[in-house]
Formats: structure tokens, C-alpha cells, sequence
């Protein structure tokens, strides 16, 4: 996937972001982080981001086993609906109708739907886009659902069975130009990473079958739409902590950086995205905040990023040494926290 910053520029490029069942990894740790797609333009960084709205979608008109088209319909309306209700962000969508078409095809038409694809076993499901490569402008983007999975319309979940609301309000949160979030904790076990608690929907690990906490977003996911989308005076109630991650006096890329508002207990994150370990967290409430820098440990450093730049593992996690206060509207001025190589 491609992640803000980071990437040199294509006419019309699609990026494909897939939510995985399981991925074997190194050990367990709590991480954090929203990230919007982007990428530059000489020296420009364009954030891909709808224009037009509401964005109208699709839904094909096939159902699986115990989930009818009509059901899938109705479960990508209630997670569209979900996006949709963040007060402090503007974006809208709108049922256009079903259709014949298949997710995956460059027609114009933004859809979801199921489709069998056995060999991604462990691909729950994907978001690809057409986006215009001079302005960032999302044109299309496209769900699939992977149908070799047992997938439940149930409203309280079901045993054995993936909630497909639930899977649909993270990969809506892809189709409105979200990446992966890293505020989350997992262990490896025998039968691969397990996902221990997620604090936000759009960690790239699913948590489990018969799982429906996914359906409601987390302060980081709201954080995220809303730098995007801003609306209803997110700018304005809001503030922002930036700075730079350096180790021995040089910039360090894909570190995480976390914002724990003291007050609320809610976590905000978001990785440090130039080679000069500049990073910048938006949408947090004024007040004092904990600033917590880790390696990515939770998922591999590609769920996150493209292969572009080195993703730096090899430091220590560390607390900034003193609380940030966050002033409403604006930034805490620039913080540089320096970590040290394990
Ligand atoms: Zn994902």
C-alpha cells in the first residue's frame, strides 16, 4: 500500500489495502497510528482523498451462504452509515444500487461485493482504488469480500463466522482513504499472531470470529476521518502534536508515535513519515498528553508501508520526557524526541 509521503507519482495507480486473518511475527507489545494515503508530487505531498460527495457506491447483487445480497447490502449501509455519523467529519456516501459488476473492475463504480478467492487464505478482504494521479482525487474504489470464508449477518455475531459489518467499517475505512492503524496489542502463539485488543478498526489484524466490536470506531479512527474530512469545528476544537524522532542526530522513519490523552484515557497515533523523522498527530482533544515512541511490532512494517523507504525497527520504545499540552486550534510546537538503538 502506499502511505503519506512516500511514493513517487503515476498517472492513475491503484493501491490495494487487505485486511489479514493472521500473520506470524515477532513478539507481543501495545503500538498505535491512523495514516491517510498520499504521495508526492516533486516536493508536493497529495493526500488521495475523495472530492465529490456524497461518494456514491455499489453493491453487487450476489450473495454467500447465510448472507443474501440484500443482507450484504444492508451491512455495508449500517458501516457506511457508522463513517458517516463522525460529527467532525463531512464525508457522505449513497447507495447508488446493485449491480452485475465485479469489484475489481476500472467501470466508474465504486462496489462491494463477494468474490471467491481461495488462494488469499488468509485475506478477509480488500480495498483497491483508482486514483488521479495529479490532484489525489479518489476517482473508484472497490471491496471484495473473500466468499472462502464464513462470513454472518447476525446482529450479535456468530460463532465460526466473520461479522461482515464489522470487517466492512475497516475496509470503508480504507475506500475513504485511511491506512492501517497500529494502536493494537498481539501475541504469537502456536497457531500464528493473535490479535489481544485493538483500539481501532483500522488495525490491519482482524480480531476474531463471532467479533462485533469492530463495528464502532475508536478515538484514532475518528482522529483519522476527521483530518481528512474536517468538519463541525475539528479544526477549530482540536489541536496537534508535532515534531521529529531522531536516534544518534538522524531522522527515523516508521517509527509509531502515540498521543494517551491523560484526561481521557484515549489513544491517537501515527508514524513518522520522512526520512527527517518528521511526524504529525492531528485531531487530538486540548489538554496534556503522554507522547510514547515505539518500533512497529505488531504486524509486519508492510501493512503499514511500502518497501520505499526502511522501515527503522532497531530503537527503544520511549516516553517523551514531560507532558505535552495540546492548545485548542492549534499546534504544541515542534518536540523532538530522541531514542536510542536497541
Ligand atoms: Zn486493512
Amino acid at each position: 500500500m502506499t502511505v503519506y509521503g512516500e511514493r513517487s507519482i503515476a498517472a492513475r495507480r491503484r493501491i490495494a489495502v487487505l485486511l489479514t486473518v493472521l500473520l506470524v511475527l515477532l513478539p507481543a507489545h501495545p503500538a498505535l497510528a491512523y495514516l491517510k494515503f498520499g504521495f508526492e508530487i516533486g516536493s508536493r505531498s497529495v493526500t488521495a482523498r475523495w472530492l465529490r460527495f456524497p461518494v456514491r457506491y455499489f453493491v453487487t447483487n450476489r450473495g454467500v451462504p447465510g448472507v443474501s445480497a440484500t443482507d450484504l447490502q444492508g451491512a455495508a449501509a449500517r458501516a457506511f452509515a457508522t463513517w458517516q455519523g463522525v460529527p467532525t467529519a463531512a464525508i457522505t456516501y449513497d447507495f447508488a444500487g446493485f449491480t452485475s459488476n465485479q469489484p475489481g473492475e476500472d467501470d466508474g463504480r465504486t462496489t462491494l461485493g463477494f468474490q471467491s478467492v481461495p488462494e488469499l487464505d488468509r485475506v478477509l478482504a480488500s480495498t483497491s482504488f483508482l486514483i488521479d494521479g495529479l490532484t489525489g482525487e479518489l476517482l473508484e474504489a472497490d471491496i471484495f469480500f473473500n466468499s472462502a470464508f464464513a462470513w454472518s449477518v447476525a446482529a450479535g455475531g456468530e460463532r465460526n463466522r466473520w461479522d461482515l459489518e464489522t470487517i466492512a467499517v475497516h475496509e470503508i475505512g480504507h475506500l475513504s482513504g485511511l491506512g492501517h492503524s497500529a494502536i493494537g496489542e498481539t501475541e504469537v502463539g502456536a497457531s500464528g499472531r493473535r490479535v489481544l485488543a485493538a483500539e481501532a478498526v483500522m488495525f490491519p489484524i482482524a480480531l476474531g470470529t463471532n467479533d462485533v466490536s469492530g463495528r464502532l470506531l475508536r478515538p484514532d479512527d475518528v482522529a483519522g476521518i476527521s483530518d481528512l474530512y474536517p468538519d463541525g469545528g475539528f479544526n477549530d476544537d482540536t489541536g496537534s502534536v508535532s515534531g521529529r524522532i531522531t536516534k544518534s542526530g538522524a531522522g527515523v522513519f516508521g517509527a509509531h508515535i502515540v498521543a494517551f490523552d491523560i484526561a481521557k484515557g484515549e489513544l491517537v497515533g501515527n508514524f513518522s513519515l520522512r526520512a527527517d523523522g518528521q511526524f504529525s498527530i492531528a485531531g487530538l482533544r486540548p489538554g496534556p498528553h503522554a507522547i510514547r515512541v515505539e518500533p512497529i511490532d505488531d504486524a509486519d512494517t508492510d501493512s503499514f508501508f511500502d518497501n520505499v523507504d526502511p522501515v527503522d525497527l532497531n530503537f527503544r520504545s520511549k516516553y517523551y520526557e514531560q507532558l505535552v499540552i495540546v492548545p485548542r486550534g492549534a499546534d504544541s510546537g515542534a518536540i523532538e524526541v530522541e531514542v536510542a538503538g536497541k
